[in-house]
């Protein structure tokens, strides 16, 4: 293989908001997909446009429990009441058969389709019924309390368009379009593993000075939830030889290679050295706190991201550049915007300008505001406060401190869909 000489090695640099255009705009999403069951669905990507075949919802139908009438006969507004008499009821699933005449009313309950000759359906709450005769105050709007024929969605519209990722609200839409069947893309397949003499799987004892390997399950863990296959290479140590095979067998495998530690300048260097001649790949100093060093770039076919060893680094890097681009591969479109809600503060620090901090925050209910704590101790390598934490705060490049009862930004871990 020849490659250009990186460039990459050079020492850029770079801020998180530029390396996340690079990254998103060197990508375009895997190509081939598949047709799936619409209960298998759920977290994958939809290459095509689902249609509407039928209008949603397909009949006029009523909005609530109430009296199905004819608008003409209430009274417009002299002052009166109207008296009706009831000749029927509708119900969900079981429509009034007949047609309504002047004079005439049908009970209905909501869903039930309105009867032909009615356009109003008047709410049960202000009528009141003497036997089959109904009595129904002045005042009352045409066409009130009804759901339209194709409001919801008209037949022949889009109902999805390709490259929106199924939640359960597509699985709903999907299943009322009367469709059991979709076509997705197929799977990003990512393949990972971790890298350093000091790893240690669980079942093993530790050597002195080893540690257990944890990236490695985190990385599945957030790989699973994006619905990715994985492909689990294990501990590689730090050798060339068993790491140019460990990424040989990665980049032929997989569409993404994903690796956590031996990036930093001054790590086992080689690691930096193999992936530069094995690939086309950028070695990224980015003004982030935690997770600054970074490589990112191809090798073979495959997308790499090489991701610092620190287990709370790798998780901010994962989280910050690398989900958005898995998801950019995986197809979907638009990528949705990071969400980031204003909070106040609760805690006090200062910072360098320059650089973006991910603090790990706990989110407090503060009145009617939203309010964060730190979620305890913010060292690089510390997963406990990763986990006792809800959400990012996020500190941009020119915060310089935080007092306080200050505004500032987080991002949610967890979102309701
Ligand atoms: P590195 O990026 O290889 O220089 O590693 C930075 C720090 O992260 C070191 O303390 C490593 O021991 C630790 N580390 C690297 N990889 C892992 C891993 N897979 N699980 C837990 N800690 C790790
Ligand atoms: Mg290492």
């Amino acid at each position: 293989m020849t490659h250009p000489p990186p460039s990459s090695t050079a020492q850029d640099v770079l801020k998180a908001a530029d390396a996340r255009r690079l990254i998103l705009d060197s990508l375009s999403p895997v190509t081939g997909g598949e047709r799936v069951e619409l209960h298998a669905a759920l977290g994958r990507v939809l290459a095509q446009d689902v249609i509407a075949p039928l209008d949603v919802p397909m009949h006029d139908n009523s909005a609530m429990d109430g009296y199905a009438v004819r608008a003409e006969d209430l009274d417009s507004g002299a002052g009166s009441e109207t008296r009706l008499t009831v000749v029927g009821s509708a119900l969900a699933g079981h429509p009034f058969a007949g047609r309504l005449r002047p004079g005439e009313a049908v009970r209905i309950m909501t869903g039930a389709v309105i009867p032909d000759g009615a356009d109003t359906v008047v709410m049960q709450e202000i009528v009141r019924r003497e036997d089959d005769r109904i009595f129904i105050p002045a005042g009352q709007q045409k066409g009130r309390n009804l759901r339209r024929a194709g409001e919801d969605l008209a037949a022949g519209s889009v109902a999805l368009p390709a490259g929106r990722r199924c939640g359960p609200a597509e699985l709903g839409l999907i299943a009322s379009l009367g469709i059991g069947e979709v076509a997705v893309r197929r799977r990003l397949r990512v393949a990972f593993f971790s890298t350093g003499d000091e790893l240690t799987p669980i079942g093993q004892p530790l050597k002195p000075g080893a540690i257990h390997d944890s990236n490695r399950h985190t990385l599945a863990g957030a790989l699973a939830r994006l619905g990715c296959e994985l492909l689990d290479l294990g501990i590689v140590p730090d050798r060339p030889a068993a790491l140019e095979a460990a990424f040989a067998e990665a980049a032929g495998t997989a569409d993404v290679v994903i690796t956590s530690g031996g990036v930093s300048v001054g790590d086992a260097d080689f690691i930096r050295e193999l992936m530069a001649r094995m690939g086309e790949v950028s070695f990224w100093k980015l003004a982030i706190k935690p997770g600054r060093p970074m490589a990112f770039g191809r090798i073979g076919d495959a997308v790499l991201f090489g991701l610092p060893g620190n287990p709370v680094a790798t998780m901010v890097s994962f989280y910050q550049f690398v989900q958005d681009a898995l998801l950019s591969l995986m197809g979907v479109t638009p990528l949705p915007p990071a969400a980031r809600f204003a909070a106040r503060a609760d805690f006090a620090l200062r910072k360098p300008a320059g650089r973006v901090e991910y603090l790990r925050g706990r989110l407090l209910r503060d009145g009617a505001a939203l309010g964060v704590t730190l979620a305890g101790a913010q060292g690089s390598g510390m997963l406990h406060s990763m986990s006792e934490a809800d959400c990012f705060i996020v500190l941009p490049e020119d915060c310089t401190s935080v007092q306080a009862g200050d505004t500032v930004f987080i991002q949610p871990f967890h979102g309701l869909v």
